[in-house]
């Protein structure tokens, strides 16, 4: 199964990257208020340039001067596969190019079904929206307060 990951990261404002396995690469998206586990809310989500398979292991300074300045934690981590059904593309690939990537989190804290939808605003094709389908898994709690720190080690950002 394909990887995942979220990346807390603090540079000038604090955000959460996200990031998929996707045909070789992490495909990124900055989620500015960070993923929800309510099926009712929706997050921004914008995409941002692909990283390598191997940042998703990253988690410690990222020095001054340098792009994205800051902290980072890896806030959540796991593998992820493709929710199939009748109608959706079938790999990650054929997902991510329709603009509308339907999968399962398998995380420590983020689990079960997501969507990754593009919008259509116009002059905003780096938008995409961040929503939780309806499943066992969903809270009300806000997971990222409850669960503000690192997956792999001791640090926090807060
Ligand atoms: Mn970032």
């Amino acid at each position: 199964m394909p990887v995942f990951v979220v990346q807390k990261h603090k540079a000038t404002a604090l955000h959460y990257d996200f990031r998929l396995e996707i045909a070789g690469v992490l495909k990124s998206w900055v989620i500015p208020k960070g993923p929800s586990m309510d099926s009712d809310i929706k997050r921004l989500a914008i995409e941002t340039d692909d990283h390598n398979l191997s940042y998703r292991f990253f988690e410690g300074d990222i020095p001054k001067g340098s792009y994205g300045a800051g902290e980072v934690i890896i806030w959540d981590k796991g593998n992820y596969e493709i929710y199939k059904d009748n109608e959706s593309p079938q790999t990650p690939e054929e997902s991510y190019k329709s603009g509308k990537i339907e999968f399962i989190l398998y995380g420590k804290k983020l689990k079960g079904r997501f969507v990754l939808v593009k919008t259509d605003m116009p002059g905003k094709n780096k938008n995409w929206l961040l929503i939780k389908r309806h499943d066992k898994y969903i809270t009300g709690e806000d997971i990222l307060k409850k669960k503000p720190g690192s997956v792999i080690s001791l640090r926090r950002i807060d």
